[in-house]
């Protein structure tokens, strides 16, 4: 048997807790997946064709720079897929597309036309791309796309919305080391796409208007307004009054059309006040990793600036105002084992980790994680363009649910259904590995 099949059959075997869903979905998370050319949509313009194409909505998710991902760079891959079928009879579970030319995971058309997912040469599964939303075939005044502006994930529930496309964390020695925000600007300015740096709030409340309009089924649900950490003032506004501002002009002109989302620094508890004012409900004041020492390499401006403990103390506080249950903390999961720093063993960064889940648990603080996809322009990708072992991921999402049952906890609000065959949220399986 070809070693990464046996690799996913053992683990499926060994941790038969964890949904196969779950564990096939990280596979292509942490490794990213090829396109066969019939794989790829019609054209690089977002606004026609039938399939809703990848819309970069923040970070570049690829395993490889624009240049190097061949025709992928020039026909779009779609946002996500969808797998359902095969040989291990998985039930619907959604994956964001994170390309890589040579992962062994290939989707391609069979004789028929109809696409699958191939592993070592094998077809695993059947392949449902995300058919084109209506608003996305309609512009801005301006010209601006809806996908540029205001692009959905997670099948149409999440709108993401990166008002502010590059972080003032800049160079090595401030950045986060697995992140290639600031890359992934200036790649797609290079490429000549459209990527705005700030988003004018009037351009966003326009792309809203077209999603509420012609979003009849009201598949989305959520928004998240996100970007890179602003340590000065972007035109004179501090953080939580630059985030602050669209979450306050949406509620005003569509109240409670959307639950509200901010992803920010974790900021002084009268800043977080203010993003509950302007009507934000869920916040993720992302801690990225729980350890100290990988924590203080790998996140030197949030550590030069704010100081992990502070950081912890203000994720704690932000509680006070918006309810335990709607802080909801990110992290990367799988840097605690990047070279050169990270942990030698999955026992020892499962280990980390969990100290982590039980600490803000214990507040009933429930974190999430996205899995950490080693883009080759940051310095962590570069160092271990493998990402983290599968088998850390797959304990993870059996440690994580075990924790929150401890706990008392259930899955956090603003993700959408749970459970293997239910879930949405694309970026890492955590939902798809808690009960429905
Ligand atoms: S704070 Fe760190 S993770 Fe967030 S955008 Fe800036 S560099 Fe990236």
């Amino acid at each position: 048997m070809p070693r990464r099949t046996e690799l996913i059959e053992g683990l499926m075997q060994r941790h038969s807790q964890v949904p196969r869903e779950a564990v096939i979905k990280e596979d292509l998370l942490r490794g990213g997946i090829a396109f066969d050319e019939s794989a790829l949509t019609d054209s690089a313009n977002e606004a026609t064709g039938d399939v809703k194409p990848k819309s970069y909505f923040i970070f570049s998710f690829d395993h490889g720079t624009l240049p190097e991902l061949g025709e992928a760079a020039l026909r779009r891959p779609p946002e996500e897929i969808v797998l359902t079928g095969g040989p291990y009879e998985l039930r619907r579970t959604v994956v964001s597309v994170r390309v890589n030319p040579s992962s062994p995971y290939r989707v391609a058309a069979d004789a028929d036309g109809l696409l699958g997912l191939y592993l070592d040469g094998q077809r695993i599964s059947d392949v449902g791309l995300p058919p084109m939303p209506d608003y996305y075939r309609h512009t801005l005044a301006g010209g601006k796309s809806v996908m540029e502006v205001a692009p959905t994930i997670q099948w149409g529930y999440l709108i993401y919305l990166t008002v502010f496309r590059v972080c003032q964390y800049f160079g090595a020695k401030e950045e986060c080391q697995y992140c290639d925000i600031n890359h992934n600007w200036r790649q797609h300015k290079a490429a000549g796409r459209p990527y705005t740096g700030v988003k004018p709030v009037e351009e966003v409340l326009e792309a809203l208007e077209i999603i509420d309009k012609y979003d009849t089924a009201k598949t989305s649900t959520a928004y998240t307004l996100t970007g890179g950490a602003v340590t000065s003032t972007i035109g004179g506004k501090d953080e939580a009054d630059f985030y602050g501002q669209y979450a306050k002009a949406i509620e005003e002109r569509f109240p409670g059309r959307w639950i509200g989302k901010v992803v920010a620094q974790a900021l002084p508890k009268e800043d977080v006040q203010r993003f509950h004012d302007y009507g934000v409900r869920i916040y993720h004041p992302n801690y990225e990793v729980w350890d100290r020492y990988l924590f203080e390499r790998y996140c030197p401006g949030k550590e030069r600036y704010v100081g992990r403990d502070e950081w912890h103390r203000r994720i704690l506080d932000s509680a006070e105002v918006f309810g335990p249950r709607n802080v909801i903390p990110n992290f990367v999961a799988g840097v605690e084992m990047a070279e050169p720093f990270g942990f030698k063993t999955v026992d020892e960064a499962i280990d980390s980790t969990v100290e982590g889940l039980r600490y803000f648990m214990a507040h009933g603080i429930t974190p999430r994680f996205t899995t950490w996809c080693p883009e080759p322009t940051t310095p962590l990708g570069k160092a271990n363009p493998l990402g983290a072992p599968l088998e850390y991921h797959v304990r993870l999402l059996q440690e994580y649910r075990a924790t929150m049952e401890e706990f008392g906890l259930s899955s956090p609000p603003g993700y959408g259904p749970a459970g293997p065959g239910n879930a949405v949220f694309s970026v890492s399986s955590f939902m798809d590995s808690l009960p429905a």
